[in-house]
């Protein structure tokens, strides 16, 4: 089991659930929009979130939007150890730091010092794109080995500074080399560390989602990763919907509907793609777990469905609803979706008592 590390009010590590975390796209010199999109990610379910603190202005700003929200605000520092030092004493919960680019030894010593004081977490996020160089002459390339590489001696440095309250990533755009890094990383026994999972610049949500789901995915079934963030080019609140769904498909998050539908074949009846679209997207406030099935038609939509809280499916301008795989409720086609609304509510209350 990896070790604990608290991030504010959430723990990763030590067997706790693994967080869902995003990153805002906005600047802190927008800051109205900013804190829009912060709270809109919080709402959406983003338990971990990061900013980027390219400036003192931003370091500044921290403290006003760690005021604004509930989740834990994670500071993304590149390249200047004193943002790193400014976004500490703004309050950030967590800073993440490519030791390799923060501009040497001492300097990473004194992030790593202030961050003790301040009892937060650092998170060594190393990017295949921005290895040290040392790194990439002996590898010639940014492959896993020389991620893993530069990830283990940076946490030494952490170390040496007498720093432990890490958390680790190893970024590629490459869902193979990410998979390796830290397939290589866990092998060593001697670092514990929580880790920080995702595919870096993983691209626009078609690709990007199989990307992530390949990739985070495959660490997660071999119980790799504490807290994920499957990277989109694309409003951030897609990346939050899409960690969910990943968690959920994994079996690792219960919450909420899983909708259970059918490919649809030459026997299909019923207009299984708009129904199971309508309840996805319709009652995504529901927190209850449950599963429903939209199947295609009624010879063998109820009994390939038999594992669901209850299902619905369709014959001849009619809908049924169907519980075990039986048929229990006939419902004319213009009142299906209220019908369904009122399963949905029975079984909250069912399942909440
Ligand atoms: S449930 Fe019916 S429509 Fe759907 S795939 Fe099976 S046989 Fe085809």
């Amino acid at each position: 089991m990896r070790k604990k590390v608290k991030i504010g009010s959430v723990t990763i590590g030590g067997g706790y659930p693994v967080a869902i975390q995003s990153m805002c796209n906005i600047p802190f010199s927008r800051y109205g929009e900013l804190e829009e999109q912060a709270l809109a990610l919080q709402e959406a379910g983003c338990e971990i979130l990061r900013v980027s603190v390219p400036d003192q202005e931003s370091a500044s700003g921290l403290k006003k939007l760690k005021n604004a929200l509930r989740i834990p605000l994670v500071a993304d520092i590149h390249f200047d150890y004193r943002l790193a030092l400014a976004s500490i004493d703004s309050g950030a919960d967590k800073i993440r730091i490519n030791p390799g680019n923060i501009g040497g030894r001492e300097q990473v010593y004194e992030v790593a010092h202030a961050a003790q004081r301040a009892g937060i977490p650092i998170r060594v996020g190393v990017n295949g794109g921005s290895l040290e160089k040392s790194l990439l002459e002996r590898y010639r390339t940014p492959n896993a080995r020389a991620i893993a590489e530069s990830a283990f001696m940076n946490t030494v440095m952490l170390e040496d500074a007498g720093f432990s309250n890490i958390v680790v990533s190893m970024k590629s755009s490459e869902v193979k080399t990410m998979v390796e890094s830290y397939r290589l990383f866990v092998r060593n026994k001697d670092f514990s560390y929580p880790l920080h999972v995702g595919v870096t610049e993983a691209g626009t949500p078609s690709l990007g989602l199989l990307k992530s789901a390949v990739g985070i995915g495959s660490l997660l079934l071999d119980g790799i990763g504490d807290t994920i963030r499957v990277s989109l080019t694309a409003d951030p609140v897609a990346e939050i919907r899409a960690a969910k769904d990943l968690l959920k498909a994994i079996g690792l998050r219960r919450e909420g509907i899983e909708v259970v539908s059918c490919p649809t074949c030459g026997r299909t009846t019923a207009d299984t793609l708009s129904l199971a679209e309508y309840i996805e997207t319709n009652f995504q406030q529901v927190k209850t777990p449950m599963r429903i099935a939209v199947m295609g038609c009624v010879v063998n939509g109820p009994g390939e469905a038999r594992g669901c809280d209850f299902g619905v499916t369709g014959a001849k301008g009619e809908y049924m609803i169907f519980k075990e795989g039986k048929i229990t409720k006939k419902v004319p086609e213009s009142e299906i979706r209220a019908v369904i609304g009122e399963e949905i509510a029975l079984l909250e209350k069912r399942k909440f008592l």
